[in-house]
């Protein structure tokens, strides 16, 4: 196991100021799993006010010190270290109230979510896996650490989490887990959007997305009203085969079973950004309706760019649309050098104003000629332009 220099430097610093310190979370189970971690958090009994002498001088964000985290920003990457801590009473079963130190890197174990997450590493490589973590990876299943049903009481977003990772990493729930996670799936109604978003959006990505989809329809349903159970279980044979965003995937579910209002409620209630839930609309239309028309074609190449424009058709393709008559209009275009937005035309709205044009007249006729271009009715040479205005007025 190799553990990256900016890491191990890290850990030097707290180990030779007297502190343990441990590896944990996703970079223990990722690297376990022979897959890099895409990044690495640190557990210490250092507490917050001791971190900050120890990497005094060090570029440091203080923003999760109440809840006693530090990111400590290195030459490799940010490292996010936390001090041991119990989680305090949870209300609402959002998040703890407060956080409780401890000395004791068993309580800190105890207080995570799954066995696969609840591993230390020191920095020789030696595991502290007290509750079979190493198995359950090699088993490929994700169990609570402890009893499920208190677990999910605290903190119901674990709900979600559960799916998210059996979805990421191909692995089973075990049946304990499954059996709490079907008894309190009302609790995940008490949980932030964001929250909720952050793991759903995952869980839609994941390898084995197809199979939580199909068993855990009834959790996650309610995050994607109107649709009904029997098209989700539908969906989840495609979704797979779709572009790795969970925006696209939300629209290609709406596009097939619903429609382009529905998908931006179910977006907005979860709180992404705005850009998030216009891709999602964009493409959504796309696939509900390729567009076969060279202006709204050259149109929507110049809202979206081409690149995007290309990934929403090429959804609608795995999705079963018929583009083929989207892609002929695409070709057209292209052969006859038409522009995809105003700015893109041969003559401007300068030129039209020296012309004599005046007010809003400029920009109707800008709209006209673009239409001209894009149906290849006149080239786009400022020549041609002008002729054709000549003649149309
Ligand atoms: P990823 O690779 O997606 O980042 P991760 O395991 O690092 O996966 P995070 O959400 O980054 O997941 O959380 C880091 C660790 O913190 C987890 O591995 C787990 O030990 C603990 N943890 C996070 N959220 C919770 C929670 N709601 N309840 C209990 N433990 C949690
Ligand atoms: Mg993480």
């Amino acid at each position: 196991m190799k553990i990256p220099q900016y890491v191990i430097k890290a850990m030097n610093s707290l180990n030779h100021a007297g502190y343990e310190c441990y590896l944990v979370g996703g970079c223990v189970r990722d690297t376990l799993m022979g897959n890099e971690p895409h990044d690495y958090d640190l557990t210490t009994s250092a507490l917050p006010e001791q971190m900050l002498t120890v990497f005094n001088g060090c570029k440091i964000i203080e923003t999760g010190l109440k809840h006693g985290t530090i990111t400590l920003l290195t030459d490799g990457g940010p490292i996010e270290i936390t001090t041991f801590r119990i989680d305090g009473e949870y209300k609402d079963n959002r998040r703890p109230e407060n956080v409780i130190f401890t000395p004791k890197l068993s309580e800190d174990l105890a207080r995570r979510d799954f066995t696969v997450n609840a591993i230390a590493m020191d920095k020789e490589g030696n595991l502290v896996d007290l509750y079979g973590g190493e198995n359950d990876i090699r088993s490929k299943i994700i169990r609570c650490v402890g009893d499920p049903e208190k677990r999910f009481n605290e903190d119901g977003l674990r709900i979600l989490r559960a799916l998210r990772f059996a979805s990421t990493l191909n692995f089973e729930i075990h049946p304990d887990t499954e059996k709490a996670i079907f008894k309190l799936t009302y609790l995940l109604k008490n949980i932030s959007a964001e929250r909720v978003r952050e793991e759903l959006f995952k869980l839609l990505c994941g390898v084995s997305a197809k199979a939580v989809l199909i068993n855990y329809a009834d959790v996650i349903l309610p995050f994607l009203q109107p649709i009904s159970r029997e098209d989700l279980v539908q969906f989840a044979e495609i979704a797979e085969k779709l572009p790795l965003s969970a925006e696209i995937r939300m629209a290609a579910l709406f596009a097939l079973y619903s429609n382009t209002t529905k998908l931006k409620s179910a977006m907005q209630a979860l709180k992404p950004s705005n850009k998030q839930i216009k891709s999602a609309e964009n493409c959504c239309d796309i696939i509900q309706l390729p567009p076969t028309s060279p202006t709204q074609t050259a149109l929507l190449i110049g809202q979206l760019g081409e690149k995007e424009f290309n990934l929403y058709l090429q959804t609608a393709k795995a999705c079963g649309k018929d583009i083929s008559a989207t892609l002929q209009t695409v070709d057209d275009l292209k052969s006859r050098n038409a522009c995809y937005n105003l700015h893109q035309l041969a003559l401007t709205g300068a030129d039209l104003i020296e012309l004599g044009v005046k007010g809003k007249k400029v920009g109707d006729m800008l709209q006209t000629l673009f239409t001209a271009v894009a149906e290849g009715k006149v080239k786009n040479e400022k020549y041609q332009l002008l002729n054709y205005i000549k003649n149309q007025t």
